[in-house]
């Protein structure tokens, strides 16, 4: 067994990253602050410069106005926020979107069908916002999809919705900090952040909202945030956050790196298993992202045996592991039983060619062990 602080084996960074040093530096600095940014004496004040200075970071990564941003505890509650609070009655929703966004969006939302490549049917939504009062609806269309990593095509989604009077809702959660964002995204009424995805913090995030998008608060009770999130801010966190956006934009070129070392991995899986299938490969995809079944053997039998020699990678949709659910989005794509076998590898900034070919020797060893006694 590896000891928890080895990421060499850590294959997971679509489940969460890595504490960047420079949000882990950021993080202690701020925990000295003693004042609440919304006091008026100079402790007050000395926390407020600290979150006005991680609101322009944050805006920075994005390309938006600081008075845009409106941190929230993750990407799960800017969803929430934004759903709810856009005043919009009718909902659509890819049927890839993170369970935050579906559970969100609730039962009556529509959803937009995807191809079997997992990208959203642009005339799939067409025909739905034509067919009725587009003025009063939201559609949600993430940038990247935190399974498959397919990457959608926001500029085109945003111009439907532009035409038909619709509101958007991008969730970039997995691209952010990334991959550069599409300049279309910030055509969209709301876009949503999570720290723990490019380096920062757990538990903090972000709602950007375009300047004229209506927005009523989840939570009442205070003037933070322009009165759209009431609460003491998370000081520690979104200093953290800001700096982890910071060198996260530094380092996008790097993060782009990580397609030879995914190439790579599918390769290897692929020499031992030509039938291996890739889901979404076809799709433009993340960079660090790959999701491939093994035929035959269960998704959870390979979480286990990864880990038992010391890799970590998730099975279906990485925030609900541990409760092993069918995948939703496989099932949009039309995967059938056998996405019972996908496992979701995700890289970043500590995988080395190393731990890729290691992986895919353990990968290899539990196929032939299988096939042998399937034979
Ligand atoms: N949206 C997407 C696409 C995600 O992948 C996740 C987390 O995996 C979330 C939202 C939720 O983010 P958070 O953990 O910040 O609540």
């Amino acid at each position: 067994m590896t000891r928890p602080d080895d990421l060499s084996g850590y294959l997971d960074y679509n489940a969460t990253t890595p504490l960047r040093r420079q949000a882990r530096a950021a993080v202690a600095e701020a925990l000295e602050l003693a004042g609440n940014p919304s006091s008026v004496h100079g402790p007050g004040r000395a926390a407020w410069r600290r979150l006005s200075q991680a609101r322009e970071q944050v805006a920075g990564l994005v390309g938006v106005g600081a008075d845009q941003v409106i941190f929230t505890s993750g990407a799960t509650e800017a969803n929430n926020l934004a759903i709810a609070g856009s005043g919009r009655g009718r909902i659509l929703v890819s049927a890839i979107e993170h369970d935050c966004v579906l559970a969100a969006a609730g039962p009556a939302a529509e959803r937009i069908p995807v191809t079997a490549d997992g990208i959203v049917d642009l005339a799939a939504l067409e025909a739905a916002l034509t067919a009725y009062d587009a003025r009063n609806a939201l559609v949600c269309v993430m940038l990247a999809n935190n399974e498959t990593g397919a990457i959608q095509p926001i500029a085109e989604v945003v111009e439907l919705c532009r035409r038909r009077g619709a509101a958007l809702l991008v969730d970039c959660a997995q691209a952010a900090g990334r991959i550069p964002l599409p300049p279309q995204v910030l055509s969209a009424d709301y876009v949503t952040l999570s720290a723990h995805k490019f380096g920062g913090p757990k538990g903090v995030g972000a709602l950007i909202k375009a300047p004229d998008a209506a927005l009523d608060p989840l939570l009442v009770g205070g003037a933070h945030e322009g009165r759209l999130r009431a609460g003491t801010e998370n000081l520690p966190g979104i200093v953290g956050m800001g700096a982890a956006a910071e060198a996260a934009a530094t380092e996008l070129t790097a993060f782009a790196a990580l397609a030879a070392l995914r190439d790579r991995l599918e390769a290897g899986l692929r020499a031992v298993c030509p039938d291996a299938p890739v889901y979404g490969a076809a799709a433009p995809r993340l960079p660090n992202t790959t999701s491939v079944g093994m035929p035959g053997v269960p998704a959870e039998t390979q979480v286990m045996h990864f880990d038992l020699a010391g890799y970590a990678v998730s099975a279906g949709a990485a925030c609900s592991s541990g409760k092993v659910t069918r995948s939703h989005v496989l099932d949009a794509m039309g995967a059938g039983p056998a996405a019972e076998t996908a496992v979701r590898v995700s890289l970043g900034w500590t995988t080395t060619a190393e731990a890729i070919d290691g992986f895919v020797a353990q990968w290899a060893k539990l196929y032939t062990r299988r096939q042998r006694r399937a034979a």
